[in-house]
């Protein structure tokens, strides 16, 4: 049964930041596209008094390419992800994870934010985002405050969000020329499913050398994490197969994954260091090519 609750709509930030500030019991939640927050409300999950809209918010729905990094509003949905063909160009690990989220219908409504703050470790967007270095900006009535994307969760269903913040804007640096970013969601179908393994890697090489690596794993550990001893083992260094799966084996070390209905943690396991491997082989392949 869905509890009783009332929805608020700001027509403006300001006004969204005034009535997410007057939450002084908790009861007040901020709501985007909902398709995770009204499916927990049915659940019984959640029992909010108070949620604020924030799709009338139309300052939190953009995605600009300047300065050198790519700014996406909180209220991005991840069909304007997809059709922004610039951006897809620039981040094809993020236009892969929105390619394989859920349904049309879900990709419509279904924003930036929401999936980050969401908590899932199977949340698809957080290991592109992650491995394109994103950064958060978060806004309350005091001000403003940008926080590393990767310091965010504190751990399952724990993130750094005060209750009297939003976050407005996910930003990344535009990755450098010669970079390239993928990633790969394994699921038990196509379309429509919870992920089993998802991994993003984004390098960068100076030369021959790698000169920057980050490795993203999702569903495979209490929150999505970097794989930081692996980058570390890659991280100027010649790429090379047996380098390659040295940083594969270690990605499986860095996570910790459980077993449910939907895999064991041994296939997790099992998965972490295939799809590890074939997504670095990938970016030397391409490097190789000289064609990113
Ligand atoms: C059928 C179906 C299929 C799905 N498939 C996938 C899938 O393939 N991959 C995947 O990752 N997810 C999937 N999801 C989950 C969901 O669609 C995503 O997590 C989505 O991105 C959530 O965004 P939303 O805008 O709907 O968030 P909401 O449900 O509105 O909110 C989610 C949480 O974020 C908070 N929040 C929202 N906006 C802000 C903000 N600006 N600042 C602070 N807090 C905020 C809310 O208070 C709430 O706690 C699916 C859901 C359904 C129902």
């Amino acid at each position: 049964m869905l509890a009783e609750f009332e929805i608020l709509s700001p027509a403006n930030l300001d006004e969204a930041l005034e009535l997410v500030a007057s939450d002084a019991t908790g009861n007040v939640r901020p709501l985007s596209g909902g398709t995770n927050l009204v499916v927990d409300l049915r659940a019984g999950g959640e029992a909010p008094t108070s949620l604020v809209s924030l799709c009338g918010v139309a300052e939190l729905r953009y995605i600009k390419i300047d300065d050198g990094r790519v700014s996406l509003g909180a209220g991005t949905t991840v069909s304007d992800v997809l059709k922004h063909r610039d951006l897809c160009t620039l981040a094809p690990a993020l236009a892969e994870a929105a390619t394989v989220f859920a349904g049309m219908m879900v990709r419509n409504t279904a924003t930036l934010a929401g999936n980050l703050c969401c908590g899932s470790p199977a949340a698809d967007l957080m290991p592109p985002l992650l491995a394109l270095g994103a950064e958060l900006q978060l806004a309350s009535k005091a001000g403003q405050r940008v926080l590393p994307l990767d310091e965010f969760y504190l751990g399952f269903k724990n993130n750094q969000l005060q209750r009297d913040e939003l976050i407005t804007e996910i930003s990344f640096p535009i990755p450098p020329k010669g970079a390239t970013n993928a990633f790969y969601k394994l699921a038990r179908r196509k379309g429509d499913a919870i992920t089993v393994a998802g991994v993003a890697v984004a390098v960068e090489f100076d030369g021959g050398i790698c000169s920057a690596v980050r490795i993203a794993l999702g569903a495979v550990a209490p929150t999505v994490l970097r794989a930081r001893e692996a980058e570390n083992i890659l991280i100027g260094k010649a790429l090379s197969s047996e380098l390659i799966a040295e940083a594969a084996a270690q990605a499986i070390e860095e996570s910790s994954p459980i077993d449910d209905l939907r895999a064991s943690a041994d296939y997790r396991r099992h998965c972490v260091g295939v799809l590890t491997k074939r997504l670095l082989t990938n970016a030397l392949e391409l490097k190789s090519q000289g064609n990113q």
